[in-house]
């Protein structure tokens, strides 16, 4: 008989050790305040993946971490339902070396972090279905987060979603997405910072006004997020003879996080390059331990303005500083090279890259003369660049159309509640739809 154990997860902090997948989803983050590792790492049959569709090798790796918590023919749904746009790989012949884009952008809110919220969302709800239970999950947010939640949890039975974001600091494309009708999904504008909406996220769990509700959290920590995105590094590694070398745009070191998992189950790869903006606190780590977090800076590549990556931890506590350096090795760029990457680029290619994939293709084009030159290069590209117009027409010279998920957007209802930033503001959202 086949022995199909789940991979079973602890806390950073050594406050608790094997936890269920279950817990570690719906808990977020450790009661300790730790983030969950997993215990041990499956290993994984990279050999028989080539030629196959992005679902099917969904179902084939998760099947090797979620065990029988999920039987098999409800996961495929889940990774059919979840996974169901394009996963296209670009390539461009630029000076320095052909230039593979891997584009992660294709879901319906158009960044990569639809992969993550839409399968935490199938996920949860295949947990709680026929358990009566209902959950409301909670999240701040100043970007891409936030349309990526929304939109993934939206119309899931027994699931509400309260999503905070500061009034005034996220863009109208951004605004649009965000606020936009939909079914379970309350979205508050908050007077005050993105801090002040994270803080007021955070003392919701400890309000006794709110003991009734089930309080989730689905913000980049939670593993139902990480587990999905190990999944494009092991679909692009497929289509190569040689394993590449990944490079991803980073903030809060997510997906860097799950392309390390993936090489720790065997994941055929050259290695990684954290490309980063000027919050470059994760580069400096690299070359010297003793590097701190500092606050973040403001960037055009917004999503990447992280002064103490959330996902470090992690990082730092699944090996050690030598072994990560070994495999990854960073880089750093500033707003004016972001812009001229992204004119060259298009003057060269045509191809219009958003500024966050502007930094990966331009760290790699600092950093892979250290590779060997046979080695294929993919830049991870992170969001599509009509989401941020206002930076990238400039640079190009020329408008972007739209693609039919903003242009649809612009039909649509929206529906926001502006709020103060008090704790007992949001306590009042809650319990009205919970
Ligand atoms: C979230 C985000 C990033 C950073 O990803 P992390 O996993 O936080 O490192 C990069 N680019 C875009 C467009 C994003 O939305």
């Amino acid at each position: 008989m086949q022995n199909r154990m789940a991979v079973k997860y602890s806390s950073t902090r050594g406050g608790e050790s094997g936890v269920s997948l279950i817990d570690a989803l719906f808990n977020g983050l450790a009661p300790d305040g730790g983030l969950y590792v997993p215990d041990s790492l499956p290993e994984i049959e990279f050999s028989t993946f080539h030629g196959m569709t992005f679902p099917e090798i969904a179902v084939l790796v998760l099947k090797k971490w979620i065990g029988d918590l999920i039987p098999e023919n409800d996961l495929r749904d889940i990774c059919h339902d979840a996974f169901f746009f394009e996963v296209p790989l670009i390539s461009l012949d630029l000076p320095e070396g052909k230039t593979n884009i891997l584009e992660l952008f294709h879901g319906p809110t158009l960044s990569f972090k639809d992969f993550g919220a839409r399968f935490m969302a199938r996920l949860m709800r295949h947990f709680i279905a026929g358990t009566g239970k209902r959950i409301t999950v909670l999240v701040a947010t100043s970007g891409d987060t936030g349309s990526a939640v929304a939109d993934g949890f939206a119309g899931m039975d027994g699931i509400r979603v309260v999503l905070l974001y500061p009034k005034g600091q996220v863009s109208p494309t951004q605004e649009r997405q965000l606020t936009v009708k939909r079914k379970g999904v309350t979205v508050c504008s908050v007077d005050g910072s993105f801090d002040q909406c994270q803080s007021m996220v955070k003392q919701a769990f400890f309000d006794p006004e709110l003991d009734d509700v089930k309080l989730s959290s689905a913000n980049s920590i939670n593993i139902g997020r990480l587990l999905p995105q190990m999944l494009y590094y092991i679909w692009t590694s497929a289509g190569f003879e040689t394993p590449p070398l990944f490079c991803v745009p980073s903030g809060n070191l997510g997906n860097l996080t799950a392309g390390v998992m993936a090489a720790g189950t065997g994941l055929p790869t050259a290695g990684f390059l954290a490309a980063h903006n000027r919050n470059d606190f994760f580069p400096q780590w690299l070359k010297n331990c003793d590097a701190q977090f500092s606050a973040s800076i403001r960037t055009i590549s917004n999503a990447m303005d992280v002064g103490a990556p959330s996902n470090f931890e992690r990082l730092a506590h699944m090996m050690t500083h030598d072994q990560l350096a070994g495999l990854i090795e960073g880089g750093a760029v500033t707003d004016s090279d972001t812009r001229q990457s992204m004119t060259r680029i298009f003057r060269m290619t045509s191809y219009p890259a958003d500024p966050h994939t502007a930094v990966g293709v331009e760290v790699l084009r600092r950093k892979r003369s250290s590779h060997g030159e046979d080695i294929p290069c993919v830049v991870l590209s992170t969001a599509h660049p009509a989401k941020f117009p206002e930076i990238v027409e400039p640079a190009l010279g020329t408008s972007l159309s739209s693609p039919r998920e903003l242009l649809d957007l612009q039909t649509r209802e929206t529906s926001v509640v502006h709020i103060p930033a008090q704790n007992e503001d949001l306590t009042r959202v809650v319990l009205s739809t919970s």
